[in-house]
């Protein structure tokens, strides 16, 4: 590199990285406006909050995304858990020797001390008896097969797991849920959980890849209609408390294990005859996943799939009397709703009620929340057989709608900035910070002593209400002065009656 290239490389200023970005004040106010009344309206409906990991094993969203969806197969942030940390079983070592020095490792590593790494340290135990016992016996055949058993179970540790970043959280929730034993907990247990989510996608307005969902899942229970309905009575009453503007809400059944698959066949049936006149995602997906190709956006394909048959008319009886009863509760509740048999999910895991809310001023990404049930989750996870349903709101896209509808909440400046010149005074100016602090206002304290004119010029800048002076007059006197900026206004005030002042006028 030539010493002007270095220099440039020196000088390189770091950027965000594509499709991530800072929240900054006085922005920052507004997202936890939103995640507070979350936490309110979620609270009052009996719901409680799990904080999650950001990642988790690879497998646990192959699983339950499914592993050919555009999420897990191409938008995963994936690394490996590198092996490197345990001690090295190179160039010689014996099972005896190794056994402990792993085990210490997998404590000292909370990284690979998973569950699936327990389990095979607890394989290599046995691997290890077997071989000492053959040993013992002089058993040359079963104790080389011993070896090699363990040497197997030890390579797939040395591989280490993949991990990802966790591109939703109804995954996450399930694990938990299973791996705390929740259903021995009053059923259903409801849970919601905020945090970023991470997707390699194309970043656009509305689409980042670290993006925020406000997710909220009932597990276990019944498939009740009053269910569903209540959890989407919720998240309407979040939008309303926010004041969403142009808040629609579609619904659909999309059946379950019994009535989905014949529906499904006669649709892939029914794009086959008309396959020549769509696009080659839709072509593919009659096969892959035919549900999806009513999910299209193709200006040239809406005809042809406007006239394909309509799942309301294939549920099974259970099916479309869960859903009758999921609209009923739905009025019972005053929820307005519109029926869109197009909206589909394309997990088998799903089942009966699917929803999308969608908002205003977010162009094509305009979604702000979608759920559903998913009764088949739990157990392709491993759990016993548990009904759930539950939503995720993207979070920046509802910050977005509240923005375009001009709420940004008021920035707000200081209450009090502390005009302060000498020694003495600065004394009493940290102490009166303190107080006004502690009784709950925002305090500025310039460290350095200022000229009048440049700290009031400054309080200013910073949109204080008032301007507290402190000079040597004040100081001798005990009587403080009190500059209201917006006015110019001014008042002499003990320090006790100045709290009652500001107490008075200015509702912390
Ligand atoms: P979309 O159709 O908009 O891609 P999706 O079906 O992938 O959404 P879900 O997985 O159901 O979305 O996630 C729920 C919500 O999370 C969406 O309705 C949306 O508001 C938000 N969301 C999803 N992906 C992103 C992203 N990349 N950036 C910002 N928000 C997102
Ligand atoms: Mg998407």
């Amino acid at each position: 590199m030539s010493e002007g290239a270095a220099k440039k490389e020196e000088r390189r200023k770091f950027q965000a990285i594509k499709g991530t970005r800072d929240l900054l004040p006085p922005e920052t106010a507004l997202w936890n406006r939103v995640e507070r009344i979350a936490q309110e309206v979620f609270t009052s409906y009996g719901f409680g909050e799990i904080r999650l990991p950001i990642f988790e094993q690879t497998d646990l969203f192959a699983r339950s995304i499914g592993a050919e969806t555009d999420v897990v197969s191409k938008e995963m942030y994936t690394f490996e858990e590198k092996a490197t940390e345990l001690p090295s079983p190179r160039p010689f070592f014996t099972p005896r020797g190794y056994t402990p020095a792993l085990e210490e490792a997998f404590q000292a590593n909370p990284g690979f001390n998973t569950p699936e790494n327990r389990r095979r340290l607890a394989l290599l135990k046995d691997h290890l008896s077997t071989l000492e016992q053959a040993e013992v016996r002089r058993d040359a055949k079963a104790s080389s097969a011993a070896y090699d058993h363990y040497v197997a179970v030890l390579e797939t540790i040395l591989q280490g797991d993949r991990v990802s970043l966790r591109p939703e959280a109804t995954a996450s929730v399930c694990r938990a849920y299973i791996e705390h034993n929740m259903q021995q907990l009053p059923q259903p247990v409801k849970l919601y959980t905020i945090g970023p989510m991470f997707r390699r996608e194309r970043p656009q307005k509305g689409r980042y890849r670290q993006f925020y969902q406000i997710d909220a899942e009932v597990l276990g229970g019944s498939d009740a209609p009053g269910i569903d309905a209540e959890l989407i009575e919720m998240v309407m009453t979040l939008f309303k408390r926010l004041g969403l503007e142009g808040v629609e809400l579609d619904i659909n059944s999309i059946g379950d294990k019994q009535c989905r698959p014949k529906y499904v066949e006669l649709l892939r049936a029914e794009l086959r005859k008309v396959k020549d006149k769509l696009g080659p995602d839709s072509q593919r997906r009659i096969e892959t996943n035919p549900l999806r190709v009513l999910d299209s956006k193709l200006e040239n394909e809406q005809k042809l799939i406007g006239g394909m048959p309509h799942i309301a008319d294939h549920l099974c009886e259970e099916c479309a009397e869960n859903y009758r009863g999921v609209k009923k509760e739905l009025e019972l509740r005053g929820v307005k709703y519109r029926e869109n048999w197009r909206l589909v999910r394309g997990l088998d895991y799903y089942s009966r009620t699917t929803f999308e809310i969608t908002a205003k001023g977010l162009g094509s990404q305009n979604a702000v929340c979608g759920g559903g049930r998913y009764d088949g989750l739990m157990e392709l996870l491993g759990g016993p057989p548990t009904r759930a349903t539950g939503f995720a709101i993207g979070e920046d896209r509802l910050i977005l709608s509240l923005q375009e509808a001009g709420k940004r909440p008021a920035a707000k400046g200081r209450d009090v900035y502390i005009a302060w010149m000498g020694e003495k005074a600065y004394t009493k100016a940290v102490q009166a910070a303190k107080n006004l602090r502690a009784a709950g206002f925002s305090v500025e304290l310039p460290p350095v002593e200022q000229k009048f004119g440049k700290a009031l010029g400054q309080a200013d800048k910073l949109g204080a209400r008032y301007a507290l002076i402190l000079g040597d007059n004040e100081v001798a006197s005990g009587e403080w002065t009190l500059k209201t900026l917006a006015t110019g206004e001014q008042a002499k005030f003990t320090e006790p009656t100045l709290l009652d002042f500001l107490q008075e006028n200015n509702a912390v």
